[in-house]
């Protein structure tokens, strides 16, 4: 039976779950093939190295799917500033209508983008920056639990409690995001108000991720003990794979007074991407979730949605039967 939700009808998709904006894996081989599976796909912009490269990433992902896709531009502190209104404007004039926003600051790309009569998805991780949000007339939240890989926000607030709240204080549809991989994540989700799910880690561990199959079986291989924060004490948290880089990382912010300067070389972009393209998993930083604890195969997306859409009517007609027995 499909799932029918404020967000599959919004987005003209079959399945309520979004692969998320990652750096360096949303590149178009992946998103078709989300797309396609009947999710929603999301290019990453700034994994491109210019708006003319992602002009031509989008042009390849409509090449390979008829299928409605986005586009994901983070506002986060970085090694070399990128033309954020560049890559925003590159993708509106190819015709892209669907933005995740993610970070700092994203008032003026969001009214870019409403005002193109686009649809935005922004991700949060506090209630209050949804609010926000919605203010500047985003169409979708997606709320951001301290599970999650990369930037889970300073706040700490798990998904459980945090989308709860959405539940009560939203009244625009929103997803959950972080810690999510399962069919059990997703019903557990839709309990909590969500119109889907927003998921990263996942399909990193697909047969289309484009990352070294290597760091797919390190993921499979790994528990949810295997990620840890770095950047605490700058304010700028993100949770990546717990290895020698990360834990060098941690280990100097440990010693106090540590400025972004003093751990740049371990932390960079381009020295992360060579993990994914060596398959080397200590070889620099890369994010992961602690979803990754349930990540046990890597399927294809086809494959992944089918098998979480069944398992999602699976758990549904369990809680059923459970409910059912609590009444006899
Ligand atoms: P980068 O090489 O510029 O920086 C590496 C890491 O250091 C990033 O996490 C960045 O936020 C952090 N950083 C940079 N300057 C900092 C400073 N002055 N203080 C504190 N932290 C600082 O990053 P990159 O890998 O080339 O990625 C480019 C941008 O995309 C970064 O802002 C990054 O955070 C962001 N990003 C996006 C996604 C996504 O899903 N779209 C995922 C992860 C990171």
């Amino acid at each position: 039976m499909p799932i029918v939700t404020p967000l599959t009808k919004l987005l003209n998709i079959r399945v309520p779950v979004v692969q998320g904006g990652m750096q360096w894996v949303g590149v178009p081989k992946l998103v078709a093939a989300v797309s396609n599976a009947g999710g929603l796909g999301i290019i990453t912009a700034l994994t491109q190295p210019n708006p003319s490269a992602l002009r031509t990433a989008i042009k390849e992902t409509r090449a390979m799917t008829s299928k409605p896709f986005g586009v994901n531009i983070t506002l986060l502190p970085s090694i070399n500033p990128p033309d954020y209104a560049g890559y925003a404007r590159a993708a509106v004039e190819e015709g892209v209508t669907i933005f995740e926003t993610a970070g700092n600051s994203p008032g003026d790309l969001i009214k870019y983008f409403k005002s193109n009569g686009c649809i935005v998805i922004h991700k949060c991780t506090t209630i209050r920056h949804a609010k926000s949000a919605v203010k500047l007339g985003v169409d979708v939240l997606s709320i951001d639990g301290f599970e999650c890989a990369g930037h889970p926000g300073e706040e700490d607030i798990g998904g459980l409690v945090l989308l709860a709240r959405a539940a009560k204080e939203l009244k625009i549809p929103y997803l959950a995001s972080g810690g999510i991989a399962d069919a059990r994540g997703i019903v557990a989700s839709l309990a909590l108000g969500a119109a889907g799910v927003n998921m990263g880690t996942r399909f990193m561990c697909t047969v289309e991720s484009p990352i070294h199959q290597n760091i797919k079986e390190k993921i499979v291989a790994s528990s949810e003990q295997d990620t840890v924060h770095i950047f605490r004490t700058l304010h700028n948290t993100a949770r990546v794979f717990k290895n020698k880089v990360s834990m060098e990382v941690v280990a100097i912010e440990r010693r106090g007074g540590a400025k972004f300067e003093d751990v740049r070389d371990l932390v960079s972009g381009q020295r992360g991407r060579m993990v994914y393209e060596t398959g080397d998993p200590d070889y620099g930083i890369w994010s992961a979730g602690i979803a990754q604890g349930l990540i046990t195969d890597i399927p294809t997306c086809e494959d992944l949605l089918r098998t979480l859409e069944k398992g999602v009517e699976e758990v549904i007609s369990d809680l059923s039967a459970v409910v059912v027995k609590a009444k006899l």
